[in-house]
């Protein structure tokens, strides 16, 4: 049986990689920001378009030093689709996740209750652009303005994507990218973040290199997260493919939307207007009432078939065993509700299109 995962990380024909490591053994410099970091920060810079950039050793970091970075106390709003990185990096920085529910139509931070939320305690809004689709940017910005709140995107899922032209990790005071081996972009592990201030830029640099700031000064209580050469390497080398591999995902999206967009009781995103998409996920919901399958029935059907889809983001963060029963999952409906029902589908750049009927045709199979 040709078994199908959700993904397939991307990696670039061996030996272009093995040209682009072959002088890390001339110079025998591994990491510390050398010169493959310092040149895919800049490749980066350009191609997402955005002011200033930092590479780590992983998008979690990314996100845990700047929380940590900008000095935040209090309370912090969020949502609790996504994964256990968002949430987590919030609380290992002593801060109180305060979660918001989603919009119907993005799964991402829904504006309309965000406001509510806002108290005197808080001090930052950590929104997650969701399975490619992005934030209301704008509102968000509006809202943070009024209330003086920092604004810090998870942006894991939103590589290389503009929003009206302007690249999407420029909005916010901080954008966490995540170049995970499972990623549209990868790195193998790798992470970056982009960001508006270069004080703030000076403090992550210095968070992720133990808090040194010179050869003789060690000006704060740093971790270690920088991103190494090989890491780097990849990078350089995935980058030179990207829009390819971005252009291939978009035709098994566009496959998956002719053979499930009509359905009944399937539910797919609709197409953001202005967005340039990344194609990162393909998230389809099921409603079992008018469907006549659940999302569980179809994930054990598809598995069968060695085809192995993902309940993702399930379960949400606000129930995980970790926090105890701490927050309440019924202040946040339509999260729960989605979660219940949503499969992501698989998806990658090489995913021949014949799969993807083939994995349709066991999605629909029994129902009409
Ligand atoms: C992957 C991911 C992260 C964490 O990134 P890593 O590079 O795996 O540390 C954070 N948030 C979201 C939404 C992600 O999907």
């Amino acid at each position: 049986m040709n078994e199908i995962l959700v993904t397939r990380s991307s990696m670039p024909d061996m030996e272009e990689y093995i040209d682009e490591i072959r002088d890390l053994w001339d110079t025998h410099w591994l990491t510390n920001m050398g010169k493959k970091h310092r040149q895919l920060q800049s490749e980066l810079k350009e191609y997402l378009s955005v002011e200033n950039i930092e590479l780590l050793t992983n998008g979690h970091m990314a996100l845990e030093l700047t929380l940590q970075a900008m000095n935040l106390t209090g309370e912090v709003i969020t949502t609790p689709f996504t994964f256990a990185s968002t949430t987590h990096a919030i609380v290992r920085n002593g801060l109180t996740p305060v979660f918001c529910d989603i919009d119907t139509d993005s799964y991402t931070i829904d504006v309309g209750m965000l406001e509510s939320l806002i108290t005197d305690r808080t001090s930052a809004i950590v929104p997650v652009h969701v399975y490619g689709n992005i934030c209301n940017v704008e509102e968000i910005e509006r809202i943070a303005r009024k209330y003086g709140l920092k604004v810090i995107y998870d942006a894991a899922h939103t590589f290389g994507e503009t929003y009206k032209g302007q690249g999407i990790g420029s909005f916010g005071d901080a954008s966490c990218f995540s170049f995970h081996a499972t990623k549209t972009f990868n790195t193998i592990e790798g992470g970056a973040v982009c960001f508006r201030d270069k004080e703030l830029g000076n403090r992550i640099y210095d968070l992720k290199n133990f808090g040194i700031h010179g050869p003789e000064v060690v000006e704060g209580v740093g971790a270690n997260a920088k991103m190494n050469e090989f890491q780097a390497a990849m990078g350089i080398c995935n980058l030179r493919h990207i829009d390819e591999e971005i252009a291939k995902r978009g035709k098994v999206i566009e496959h998956y939307r002719k053979r499930l967009g009509m359905v009944e009781g399937i539910k797919i995103n609709p197409v953001q207007e202005n967005v340039k998409p990344n194609y990162a996920y393909f998230p389809v919901v099921f409603d079992e009432k008018v469907f006549g399958f659940s999302r569980n029935e179809i994930a054990d059907r598809l598995a069968e078939h060695g085809i192995f889809s993902r309940k993702y983001f399930y379960p949400l963060t606000n129930t995980f065993a970790c926090f105890n029963g701490k927050f309440d999952v019924d202040k946040t409906p339509m999260a729960l509700h989605i979660a219940k029902r949503v499969l992501t589908l698989p998806l990658y750049a090489d995913l021949p299109l014949e799969e993807v009927d083939r994995i349709c045709n066991i999605i629909l199979e029994k129902i009409r």
